[in-house]
């Protein structure tokens, strides 16, 4: 039930400092919500979100390699959300000083992604083997559809990436025409992905992944720039 959702009405209003303590010194003491100081001045701030993270492999993967930026698996499913959220506070209490720049927060991301994100605020956006929608009546429900893409295309900064892979041959080809189509992305040569650590996850990071592999399943993988908006 959406209802339950907190969802705020405007990015700022939403206290991330829950997500990531350590990230947030000051939040409990007397001063609160002002964050850590960053290079730019202001608080800390999302920049990658794993769109429909499911059990979090992609985050607990992404999390040593980016250790600075913050990043947050959005998941539909309570359990499942809840599950990533006790494999997080585990491995935290595990490695101490690792693990605090990933955390999950459960919600609808179809609808809710813009209330969380300020225009230009991503730098990362991942949909890793999302749910097929085979009926062309549920087309609309595809997380990647024309209209979400402008949403994407909003709150990613110019030169962030978009990661898309599924192992449904369809819904892959159904992902790469739509964001061909769009003229605020550029899809990315195998070429030009070989020095992209997180490209290089995305097939074999997350639990849908692992048992694609198991399978011996073929994937499809389509990888997008976020281009510059056109001068004019
Ligand atoms: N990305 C994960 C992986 O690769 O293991 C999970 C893949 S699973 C097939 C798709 C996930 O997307 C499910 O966990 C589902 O609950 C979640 N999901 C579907 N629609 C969603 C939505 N609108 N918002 C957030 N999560 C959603």
């Amino acid at each position: 039930n959406d209802a339950n959702f907190d969802v705020p009405t405007h990015p700022d209003e939403y206290d991330w400092s829950a997500h990531y303590p350590s990230h947030f010194p000051g939040s409990k003491a007397e001063q609160p919500k002002e964050g850590t100081v960053t290079a730019s001045g202001g608080p800390p701030e999302v920049r990658f979100v794993d769109v429909g993270c499911g059990f979090g492999g992609l985050l607990v993967k992404l999390a040593p390699l980016y250790p600075d930026t913050l990043m947050l698996g959005m998941e539909l499913r309570d359990k499942v959300s809840e599950y990533v959220k006790e494999r997080v506070l585990a491995l935290r209490r595990e490695n101490p000083g690792q693990y605090d720049n990933i955390s999950c927060l459960r919600t609808n991301a179809q609808k809710y992604l813009v209330h969380h994100f300020r225009k230009g605020q991503l730098t990362k956006l991942f949909f890793l083997f999302p749910d097929p929608h085979f009926k062309a009546s549920t087309h609309r429900r595809r997380i990647i559809s024309t209209a979400q893409l402008a949403d994407y295309a909003y709150l990613l900064a110019p030169g962030g990436m978009l990661y898309t892979i599924t192992d449904v041959p369809e819904l892959g080809a159904w992902m790469r025409e739509k964001t061909d189509a769009h003229p605020l992305f550029e899809r990315l040569s195998d070429k030009e992905l070989e020095s992209d650590p997180a490209a290089c996850l995305l097939a074999s990071a997350t639990e849908e992944g692992q048992k694609v592999a198991r399978n011996s399943g073929q994937t499809w993988r389509s990888i997008y720039r976020r281009l510059p908006a056109p001068e004019g």
